[in-house]
């Protein structure tokens, strides 16, 4: 239980030091919850400078949630596009049908139902419930990980079920009950302006006085976290199948990175060398019954993401014809329209510098 006199005096200072600052972005003081809603996901694992224009795009191409919730979900990929973590699109969309049919296009102004709904997370469901309906709930995030552990002192790792309840816990006590969206600003702004990752700016901070990391030289120690991230190498072979102005692209359906993105038909091995492909089971699955001639090798592409790297090679390849078999996820389209289509970033990146997109 957080002392009430350091809870006072915690509450006090961030909420005066907020009415000094300005960081004016478009969803402040929203209240409107479609927006509030569409600004946090974006948002999530995204920097603010970064996720600006999206948010724009959305509000402009679908101001309502119903409008969100009618779109075709190819669309609303590749308004997404770019942004990365794309469970979070298929979610957005997911969500929007829900509060579409299920609450008649209202968000419901409770917390509960707020998190049964797909892709938001106690964090997005305290946003949504303060900002929209003035309800108690504390956000918890990475900034707010950083400043409780740096000012209380406290080395429960973050990533654990203990440290997660922990820190719920004594945000929830330290959160403003009369005013819980300013508040919840307040510290959001304050782990992005003030308490930072590295170099924070404590000299001029107004909880120095009282912050025990800045007392016991545990700045760069705190907050603690359990797991080491593991990242893999993954190495893929993309092969531009083409003939006249037609060129094969496939969806990505399976439980993988970059679900409902588009490709190019791949095969992944475990190094970047490769030969042979007239033999892979590629050029079975699609029926083709020549090489191809070998136009251009273009690479290779890294992609860094949060548990894998991706290092590409694209393999252009001139055919007589279309290929015999076309499995389902597979299709073929002209070679101008393949701006349509929402390809992950190092897709992108290739298509851009070879300026096969007509973008
Ligand atoms: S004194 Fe430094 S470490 Fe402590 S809360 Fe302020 S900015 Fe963060």
């Amino acid at each position: 239980m957080v002392d009430t006199s350091f809870a006072t005096y915690f509450r006090e200072r961030l909420l005066n030091w907020a009415a000094e600052i300005e960081r004016p972005m478009p969803w402040k003081g929203e209240k409107d919850p479609y927006l509030i809603w569409l600004s946090e996901i974006i948002l999530q694992q995204t920097r603010v400078e970064q996720g600006m224009p999206y948010f724009e795009n959305f509000k402009r191409d679908y101001p309502t949630v119903q409008a969100l919730a009618e779109a075709p979900e190819d669309e609303v990929m590749k308004l997404w596009q770019g942004l990365g973590y794309y469970s979070r699109a298929r979610n957005l969309h997911a969500a929007a049908k829900i509060v579409s049919s299920t609450y008649e296009g209202k968000f419901p102004a409770d917390h509960r139902q707020l998190l049964s709904l797909p892709g938001v997370g106690p964090y997005t469901a305290a946003a949504i419930a303060s900002f929209a309906f003035a309800l108690p709930y504390a956000v918890v995030d990475g900034n707010v990980f950083r400043i409780l552990s740096r000012v209380l002192g406290i080395d429960t790792p973050v990533d654990t079920t203990a440290g997660k309840k922990e820190f719920a816990r004594i945000a929830q006590e330290l959160l403003d009950q009369e005013d819980p969206a300013r508040y919840n600003q307040a510290i959001m702004d304050f782990g992005a302006l003030k308490c930072v990752p590295r170099n924070p700016d404590c000299e001029r901070c107004p909880l120095a006085d009282r912050c025990i990391a800045l007392r016991d030289g545990l700045i760069d120690l705190l907050p603690v976290k359990e797991k080491k991230l593991v990242r893999k190498d993954r190495y893929f072979q993309y092969f531009i199948l083409q003939w006249k102005d037609q060129v094969v692209i496939r969806k990505r359906t399976a439980k993988d990175i970059w679900r409902k993105l588009y490709e190019f038909p791949l095969i992944e091995t475990t190094g970047i060398e490769f030969g042979g492909w007239a033999q892979s089971d590629l050029w079975r699955e699609l029926g083709l019954k020549e090489a191809g001639e070998l136009k251009r090798t273009a690479g290779p592409f890294r992609q860094q993401l949060t548990h894998q790297r991706i290092v590409a090679v694209f393999r252009e390849i001139e055919l007589a014809g279309p290929p015999s078999e076309l499995p389902e996820d597979y299709l073929v389209v002209d070679r101008k329209n393949l701006a349509k289509f929402a390809f992950p970033k190092l897709i992108d990146c290739y298509l851009r510098d070879n300026s096969l997109n007509l973008f």
